[in-house]
């Protein structure tokens, strides 16, 4: 079962009715050859030393598995484990398929590598890709971020990428990708644009997936060596969905194992701040893909909102959308106060800050945990560390 699911996409790009290359008929031409590469060179053993030394000795892999004894014991129930994406180097699962990128890229000859980046997360984990691989990084930003988000400008800077400041309309996200856009599209057949999470055209939702499984790989088994057995619920935060993904492929065949998908409920899922895309949104075509979307009746995309900027995307990767309808993954949603509050319990009881993302399956994990008993156990992804979120909290809740 768990193949059956890992040799999906379709030829096509679809999980279901969604994926796809939704992108004019040029741009599907260099998508599919990108997609022959990655499928030539993935399968050679260079690839696979390079990638896996690098993963061992460069990232730190495997992260631990903890169990979060103090939280545990606070909330009483069932017994709460964490994987520790949170100390890779960089301090997210994003390095994961960022490695694999710069990698196929200059297995690809490709001159130079491009992204968009709202919070600065996705730009740091490529710039220090592109800086080992020994690949150009050029970097958008809107100016608004870049102001908001000094510590990663600073870090991208220092690791040699080329930063582009945006400046027009919103100078947010959404600007920051159509500007990169528009830079890739000028020689798309040198350039290799490295999405940030398993959205955009295929082949990108499969790669970014494939790149990821490592984490859900690892944790199956140290969790098997731990306790003899697997966990009751496995749980990540959902923005595009790529470490969410990661842990799930794993365990989709492993029917016993209850997956579920943790979306930003922002400041409630009545009011318009939120990025429950998954929850409350509709099919429709969204940055080059088919998926569930937050869009308002022409199929424009909705702003979004959440407390965590990494989950704040109008979009959901489509193999998500597909697993959501076939009922394999439940998906929840929890507001920025439950995440502060799990934020501030996972600091306080076990001494360690978690990002605001992965606060949100940590949240959902605590109210889960409550309702189950003791003998049952749930897994969780801790996405990555909560240094960039330490000053914004701090201020937020007046300490
Ligand atoms: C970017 C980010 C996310 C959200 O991205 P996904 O593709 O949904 O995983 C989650 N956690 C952390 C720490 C991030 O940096």
């Amino acid at each position: 079962m768990a193949t059956q699911f890992l040799e999906m996409p379709d030829q096509n790009g679809y999980f279901g009715e969604y994926g796809g290359q939704v992108i004019p008929p040029e741009l599907k031409a260099i998508m599919d050859e990108i997609n022959d590469s990655y499928d030539k060179v993935r399968q050679t053993e260079e690839f696979q030393a390079q990638l896996q030394g690098l993963y061992t000795d460069y990232v730190g892999r495997p992260s631990p598995i903890y169990f979060a004894k103090r939280l545990t014991e606070l909330q009483g129930g069932a017994r709460i484990f964490l994987k520790r994406e949170d100390l890779n180097h960089t301090g997210a699962h994003k390095i994961n398929h960022c490695l694999g990128e710069a990698l196929l890229a200059k297995h690809m000859g490709k001159t130079k590598v491009l992204a968009e980046t709202g919070a600065g997360q996705h730009g740091v984990a490529l710039a220090t890709a592109c800086a080992l691989v020994g690949i150009e990084c050029e970097i958008h930003m809107g100016e608004i971020d870049i102001k908001k988000e000094h510590p990663n400008v600073t870090k991208m800077k220092i690791l040699g990428c080329k930063l582009v400041p945006v400046t027009r309309g919103t100078k947010t996200l959404k600007d920051a990708v159509d500007s990169a856009f528009e830079e890739y599209v000028k020689d798309p057949i040198n350039f290799f644009y490295a999405i940030g999470s398993v959205v955009g055209p295929h082949p990108f939702p499969r790669m970014v997936r494939d790149f990821q499984t490592i984490v859900g790989t690892e944790a199956r088994e140290q969790f098997q060596g731990k306790e003899g057995r697997l966990p009751d619920y496995a749980m990540a935060c959902v923005g595009g969905g790529s470490n969410a993904i990661g842990l799930f492929t794993a365990f989709l065949g492993d029917e016993e194992v209850q997956l579920i998908g943790v979306e930003p409920a922002g400041k409630g899922l009545d009011t318009a701040d939120h990025a429950a895309t998954l929850t409350l949104g509709s099919k429709g075509a969204l940055h080059g893909f088919e998926c569930y979307n937050l869009q308002d009746e022409e199929g424009q995309p909705l702003p979004v909102y959440s407390i965590a900027s990494g989950l704040d995307y109008p979009g959901v990767g489509p193999q998500h959308c597909y697993l959501k309808d076939i009922e394999r993954v439940q998906y929840k949603t929890i507001d920025d106060k439950e995440c502060l509050d799990a934020f501030m319990k996972l600091s306080r009881l076990e001494g360690i800050i978690p990002a605001l993302e992965s606060a949100h399956a940590v949240a959902y994990a605590m109210k889960l945990a409550q309702e189950l008993s003791a003998d049952k156990a749930i897994l969780i992804n801790l996405s990555g560390r909560g240094d960039k979120d330490a000053d914004f909290v701090a201020e937020y809740l007046s300490l």
